[in-house]
């Protein structure tokens, strides 16, 4: 069995949310955006961003990609599962991922989505978790910085559970 130990409450989550949707919002004024929301783990905080946007000029896909590895690490060994459907060529993108950790999937997004031929393409990623980072990878906006820890809740999974929980919390193994 674990225990659950919350690290992010859902009050933090909803301010941060907030400032992120406002700080975007700011630096694409007057531009259109598509977001790429990675799947399943980003899935609330995607719909939790979007709808702190008043902008009215907003594409919206999802990818899925499964990482090869053991459960709670990815080996680098990444594929597409379920590719996005939007065009990006000429658009201004952002990929909004849950949690960037050893960077392999974000990097293998990005070179992945560039190949499309956006006009940009930055990164939103709710935590940037250090500790086990293989690839410098430049995070564009960032909610949360922590060094380590197994988190769930917000989207996010152990073994498929949990994902509907309000806040994150620590998975601690007992
Ligand atoms: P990376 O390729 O950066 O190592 O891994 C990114 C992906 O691994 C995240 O999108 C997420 O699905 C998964 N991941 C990394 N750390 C955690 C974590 O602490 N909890 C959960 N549930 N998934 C994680």
């Amino acid at each position: 069995m674990e225990e659950l130990k919350e690290v992010i409450s859902p009050k933090e989550l909803r301010r941060k949310v907030k400032d992120l949707a406002k700080t975007i919002e700011k630096d694409y004024a007057g531009k259109p955006l598509v977001l790429i929301g990675t799947l399943k783990g980003a899935f609330i905080f995607m719909a939790d961003l979007v709808r702190n946007f008043k902008r009215k000029d907003l594409e919206i896909d999802f990818v899925r990609v499964k990482s090869y590895g053991s459960s709670d690490s990815s080996s680098g060994e990444i594929v597409i599962t379920k590719d996005i459907e939007l065009a990006l060529e000429g658009k201004e993108v952002i990929i909004v991922e849950d949690i960037v950790d050893t960077g392999l999937t974000i990097d293998f997004l990005l070179k992945h989505f560039s190949l499309h031929k956006p006009k940009s393409i930055k990164v939103c990623a709710l935590i940037d978790k250090k500790e086990r980072r293989k690839v410098d990878i430049k995070l564009d906006y960032v909610g949360f910085v922590l060094e380590k820890g197994f988190l769930v809740g917000y989207g996010l999974d152990y073994a498929e559970k949990y994902r509907h929980l309000p806040g994150i919390y620590e998975v601690i193994k007992k």
